[in-house]
């Protein structure tokens, strides 16, 4: 197969993985592979690119025809193999508003497929495709005057992130609390920076398999009592948010119900994984 090149700010740009992402070892009828529709494919380069933990990095690309996008939205990665194959999985964006920057923050699974290159792979200079951006449900503006409770599962915080920074940024006097899941404290995404947000977003932590020196509690994973006694109440139209693993979003998003929250008043987004 011959390596599909793509030319951008004059200077030759490899389509991501036309290089170096390996054939799949699965058939590509399992994946979400080139999937048609109306929302065009741009190229996106990387220009930057933060650890975030041992094993996640934040990783900006410049995207020339990018028309800006809400927080809390979307895009998908598409990746191209040199033997044509494609990979395409979705990723949260970490920025938000107008500009052609968009910030992804991805955390590496050992036997996954796409993560890996992501976090380890791609260098800067490269360049992958990007589509979107995608949902308009899971998104959060200043102009929505109700209290905000966001819910992570590790990586799950990315959306918020992009809200949280849009609250500050907007100068939003509406309260926003964010309670964030993890298994330990290397897990974490953006802990300095939610540390320094911690004055417009009130952040709770908790952790679930190891807690930090002195933390004062065990770790677990998250009961009907921590949740009752972390976020914002029902009452007052309170929104809640909710992204990570799938088992994570069921479970917390039922314990919501048995604590009095309306189901029309939960947002709900699952990455997959269990
Ligand atoms: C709307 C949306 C937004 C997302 N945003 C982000 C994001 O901001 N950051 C991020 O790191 N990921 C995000 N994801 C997950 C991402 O799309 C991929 O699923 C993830 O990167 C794994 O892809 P992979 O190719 O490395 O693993 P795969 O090869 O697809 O899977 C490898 C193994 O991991 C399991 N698995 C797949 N996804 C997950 C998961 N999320 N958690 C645990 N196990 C899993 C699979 O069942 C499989 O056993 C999002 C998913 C969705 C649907």
């Amino acid at each position: 197969m011959g390596t599909r090149t793509c030319y951008a700010s004059g200077r030759r740009t490899r389509i991501l993985g036309t290089v170096r992402l390996q054939p799949s070892r699965r058939s590509v009828a399992r994946g979400k592979v080139l999937v048609s529709g109306l929302t065009p494919w741009h190229v996106g380069t990387l220009i930057d690119a933060v650890p975030l933990n041992p094993k996640a990095r934040s990783i900006t690309f410049e995207v020339p025809d990018w028309r800006g996008n809400l927080a809390g939205q979307h895009l998908d990665v598409r990746l191209t193999a040199p033997d044509g194959y494609q990979a395409v999985r979705s990723y949260s964006i970490a920025s938000s508003g107008p500009g052609t920057r968009v910030e992804l923050a991805i955390d590496k699974l050992p036997d996954g497929e796409v993560s890996p290159f992501l976090v380890d792979g791609l260098e800067i200079g490269d360049s992958v495709e990007l589509r979107g951006p995608l949902g308009g449900w899971f998104v959060w503006t200043e102009e929505l005057h109700v209290p905000i409770q966001l819910i992570a599962g590790g990586s799950g915080v990315v959306p918020f992130i992009a809200m949280a920074r849009r609250h500050k940024l907007t100068g939003s006097t509406i309260p926003m609390h964010l309670l964030y899941s993890l298994r330990g404290p290397n897990d974490a995404f953006y802990r300095e920076e939610l540390a320094l947000l911690n004055e417009d977003v009130d952040v709770t932590w908790h952790y679930t398999r190891v807690a930090p020196q002195g933390w004062g509690a065990e770790p677990r994973r998250l009961t009907h009592s921590d949740l009752k006694a972390a976020l914002l109440p029902p009452e007052g139209d309170t929104r809640v948010y909710i992204c990570g693993p799938t088992e994570f979003v069921e479970t917390v998003a039922e314990a919501l119900g048995d604590l009095g929250y309306p189901s029309e008043s939960i947002r709900t987004e699952r990455f997959g994984g269990t």
